[in-house]
């Protein structure tokens, strides 16, 4: 196979992933979406398998089925509720494997060159290896630096995803920011100094991602609760960044373009969910957030104000309501919900009741959590309205069914500039004529405050497990 077909083919590639992309942004159109992006990139491994087989196909086959088996055993077991932490291992496998594959360019290049060449090596003797451009050297520092931030900021992601008791809360150190800074200028030094010597480059590479490793932890550990979506969407964009560098290293057009697709997406994304909790991403970053001392405890928001009802009750609620709206939450992913919620939904609509679904950008635990689980219970996407579409609607709404979410609809957000969520646009439940909350207990949400809405006059408390008591409510509605 030529270069130029090898080429053709990557261009033919790239355009196929520009079109999955676009599909992917419509929930109608996002399994075509996926399916193009999944034949244009097969089409790409092949032809560089064909094209480029210098370590022998077999070793290539044997990473790909390796890799295949473990992918496709983790999607079918992993958990929907599990599937961000999944993502943040995605992530940071991407950002690992683009620093390893710079990284063997660079022993490539440097360690045969002075094997042939003796101690005294200039940048001369490098030319034609991979090394041997200050482009190449500037892309494969840049590959080891983003890399490894990647990789160690994605498992710490994980583990907070995971609430793995050491880091479920943010950590501090003393000068956390300082230290931030000095270690990514000592990464920067010594990625010039690949750059300006990469016959040293083995050893200071080393050095760099050692560097960068420790910056990857100490960046991500200060952040925690709600804002950890944003983290792992800008953590996608940083593998992508890193695919793209190695790209420039091993000079493939593919990885270049796949790369900057992923970064520019990834960067996008951080954005929307910013502006949808309404804060900069430098203040996601660096900010700190979390429950503020001296907030108002549990007892001073709920003491003896909060109503509890029954499922009779709300179905009695439900037969006389005319519009009803259905707000879920991560609450509904755990207790798998879904289907449950399809069944009331249907039942509702045959007796004539609008019904729709108000969609927080960020419920759940991940971009689109909840627009995934509706549509796998065949919720049309009609119903499903976003947070600026709906939130006009709810002061003619009869009833408002808050399913396990919290955050997404605290109106300590309007009220209170001192809370950790404060400014963060929310679901305004709160003004519809009835709203019923259906969770467990009182406990809090992701970001770990107590919620205002559940001791107002207007909300009654369903207090159980989401999906059994939506079961109850639907068979009470039944027997109206
Ligand atoms: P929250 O985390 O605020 O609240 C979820 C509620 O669900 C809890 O209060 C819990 O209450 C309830 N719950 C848990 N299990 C059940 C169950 N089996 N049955 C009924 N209720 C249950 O969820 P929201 O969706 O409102 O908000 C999402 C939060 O997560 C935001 O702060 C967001 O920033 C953050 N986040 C979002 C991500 C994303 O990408 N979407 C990713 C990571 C974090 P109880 O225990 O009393 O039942």
């Amino acid at each position: 196979m030529s270069e130029s077909t090898l080429n053709l083919v990557y261009l033919a590639a790239s355009v196929l992933f520009i079109l999955g992309i676009k599909g992917m942004t419509h929930p109608k159109t996002a399994v075509g979406g996926n399916l193009i992006s999944g034949i244009a990139m097969l089409a790409a491994i092949a032809v560089t398998i064909i094209f480029g087989n210098a370590h022998g196909i077999a070793i290539v086959l044997a990473g790909l089925v390796t890799g295949t088996l473990i992918g496709a055993i983790l999607a079918v077991k992993v958990q929907m509720t599990r599937m961000p932490q999944m993502v943040a291992l995605l992530n940071g496998f991407g950002g690992a494997a683009s620093l390893l594959v710079a990284w063997s360019a660079l022993i490539e290049g440097v360690v045969d060159v002075t094997a042939a060449g003796g101690s005294g090596v200039a940048r001369a003797d490098l030319a034609g290896t991979a090394v041997g451009s200050i482009q190449m050297t500037v892309a494969t520092a840049a590959s080891g630096l983003i890399g490894a931030v990647t990789f160690w900021g994605s498992l710490v992601a994980f583990a907070k995803l995971e609430e793995i008791k050491q880091f479920r809360k943010p950590v501090y150190l003393p000068v956390h920011q300082l230290i931030n800074t000095a270690l990514l200028l000592l990464a920067l030094l010594l990625g010039a100094w690949i750059v300006w010597q990469p016959w040293h480059g083995v050893w200071v590479y080393f050095l760099l991602v050692v560097v960068a490793s420790v910056l990857g932890v100490t960046l991500v550990l200060p952040i925690g609760g709600a804002d950890m979506p944003v983290v792992i969407a800008l953590l996608n964009s940083y593998s992508g960044l890193a695919a793209a560098a190695t790209g420039f290293v091993i000079n493939n057009n593919m990885l270049i373009i796949a790369g900057s697709l992923v970064g520019a997406s990834g960067i996008i994304l951080s954005e929307i969910m910013c502006r949808a909790m309404n804060r900069s991403l430098a203040n996601v970053l660096f900010g700190r957030f979390g429950p503020a001392a001296g907030g108002p405890s549990a007892d001073d928001v709920y003491g003896g104000r909060v109503k509890s009802t029954t499922p009779e009750e709300v179905a009695m609620l439900l037969e006389g309501a005319r519009r009803v709206v259905i707000v879920p939450g991560y609450g509904m992913a755990v207790a798998q919900a879904q289907y449950a919620i399809r069944d009331l939904y249907n039942d509702l609509e045959n007796r004539g009741t609008t019904v729709e679904f108000g969609i927080h950008p960020v419920a759940g635990r991940m971009p689109g959590h909840m627009n995934v689980l509706l549509a796998e219970v065949n919720i049309p996407y009609d119903r499903l309205k976003e947070m600026d579409e709906i939130n006009s609607s709810f002061e003619q709404t009869d009833v408002v069914i808050v399913l396990g979410a919290n955050d997404v609809v605290n109106p300590e957000a309007r009220h209170n500039p001192n809370s950790p969520i404060a400014g963060m646009p929310i679901l305004d439940v709160d003004k519809a004529r009835t709203v019923v909350v259906i969770k467990r207990s009182l406990s809090p949400g992701f970001a770990g405050i107590p919620n205002p809405l559940f001791a107002m006059d207007n909300c009654l408390m369903l207090f159980g497990d989401g999906k059994k008591e939506v079961v109850a409510l639907t068979e009470a509605l039944k027997q109206q």
